[in-house]
């Protein structure tokens, strides 16, 4: 006897599957015919994935888009400037109700797991106290990991290193930085060994903004990679951008690669904020900016897509949708083939939640039972259709509905209905 039985769906890795739930387990992966269950789901012909997983993102400016003012040129600078006026006038109220606003959106996409930075360099620490508040009102469906990202530089602002250390004995899970922001390269690289050291020292992963320019020659990149070895942080560091690495001499790429991969680095690229944001000061031909994808890949790195903003200072656009995400980052690194697009969806589903360490993730036996029933044959097809999310489990309970979207035609000769599901001609 199950307590819910999800039928009939397609998994992933193309393989029809019954999941059968107890508590807030996953007890079957199997052909559950003729089993018993409280409640029985039918996902015949659906794909049934694991729920997607976010890795970069800021839940303290979410939902912000238009205070105090929008920001005007679009640029990295001026929303980094926005976001100092408006945190004068924050209230810890308004921040977490525009959270658990943007929770709820989350949850109805199946995005139940998500890394927030959280900004520290106040001395209030309005931000990280109100995201303390909402990761603990949530945790029934969503898995919230915060990093303490000293956003005005852990140097440049005198007070950031004080308030980031605050943070995370007030119990922030991670500890961020932002290298390219310091005043001067050396500045940046003292940053990323002293973030590191503090890292070591509490037993912390660490997330970076790292590189996030069009300047070739910003190289934190090495120097995490370096401190990561030099301090044992292997498999607990990613370097959220290197958007650098676009614009780098190709030669020196050669060298830096092995040095990501050895060191265990998960690499986070943000590919809606990385194309809007970046090539900025460019005329033509305009740099995309996005980091080397493919090549960190081939490289044996372990890459997800992140979403970085929504309607924020930095971002006018968004909908918590994992799949717009991993849209947007096919087209730009040019992930076109089958197996690069079936990996651009693993990016924002299995990848992601390695890179953050998440354990009992997965449609296995024994694993948190949170998954997702997308209106899609399969992950290509989820992709393209940026499919609607039919049901999201949190934790063995039907978290969401949403219905099949299905257009009703008044047109001469055609269906009466239809829908935007399509299955490829194969052989
Ligand atoms: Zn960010």
């Amino acid at each position: 006897m199950f307590d819910l039985i999800v039928s009939g769906g397609t998994l992933p890795d193309g393989t029809q599957r019954d999941i059968g739930i107890r508590g807030d387990r996953i007890t079957a992966v199997d052909a559950l015919d003729g089993a018993e269950a409280g409640e029985i789901i039918d996902a015949t012909g659906d794909l049934v994935s694991p729920p997607f997983v976010d890795p970069h993102f800021h839940m303290d400016a979410t939902l912000s888009y238009g205070l105090p003012r929008i920001n005007a040129s679009g640029t990295l600078l001026e929303g980094i400037g926005l976001w100092g006026e408006l945190k004068q006038v924050m209230r810890h109220e308004d921040v977490v109700a525009r959270a658990l606003q943007y929770c709820d959106w989350a949850a109805s996409m199946g995005l139940l797991a998500i890394r927030s930075h959280v900004d520290t360099c106040d001395p209030r620490l309005l931000g990280v106290k109100a995201l303390l508040d909402v990761r603990e009102q949530v945790r029934d469906y969503i898995d919230l990991q915060l990093v303490a990202f000293p956003q005005d530089g852990f140097y440049r602002d005198p007070k950031a290193r004080e308030n980031t250390l605050r943070a995370l004995d007030m119990g922030v899970d991670v500890i961020g930085g932002i290298p390219h922001f310091e005043r001067t390269m050396a500045a940046g690289a003292a940053s990323v060994t002293e973030l590191c050291e503090i890292a070591a020292a509490r037993g912390l992963p660490v997330d970076l903004h790292c590189d996030e320019t069009d300047d070739p020659l910003s190289r934190h990149i090495e120097t995490l990679a370096h401190e990561t070895q030099r301090l044992g942080l292997q498999g607990r560091v990613a370097a959220s951008h290197l958007t650098s690495m676009h614009s780098m001499d190709n030669y020196y790429v050669t060298k830096l690669l092995p040095l990501i991969a050895e060191a265990g680095i998960g690499v986070i690229p943000n590919p809606l904020i990385n194309i809007m944001l970046q090539g900025r000061a460019d005329s033509y031909p305009k740099r995309r900016g996005l980091t080397r994808v493919k090549e960190m890949l081939a490289a044996g790195i372990t890459v997800g897509w992140g979403q970085d903003c929504v309607l924020d200072p930095w971002y006018s656009l968004g909908t918590a949708d994992m799949l717009d995400v991993a849209f947007m980052g096919l087209h730009v690194a040019q992930m076109s083939s089958p197996d690069e697009m079936r990996k651009c969806f693993e990016m924002i589903t299995t990848d992601n939640a390695s890179i953050l360490g998440l354990r009992d993730y997965g449609l296995k036996p024994g694993a948190k039972a949170s998954l997702v029933v997308l209106d899609a044959a399969d992950p290509i097809e989820a992709l393209r259709l940026r499919a609607t999310r039919l049901c999201v489990i949190a934790k063995g309970k039907v978290i969401s509905r949403l219905p099949r979207a299905e257009a009703a035609l008044h047109l001469p000769g055609r269906p009466d209905r239809m829908r935007r599901r399509h299955r490829l001609a194969t052989g």
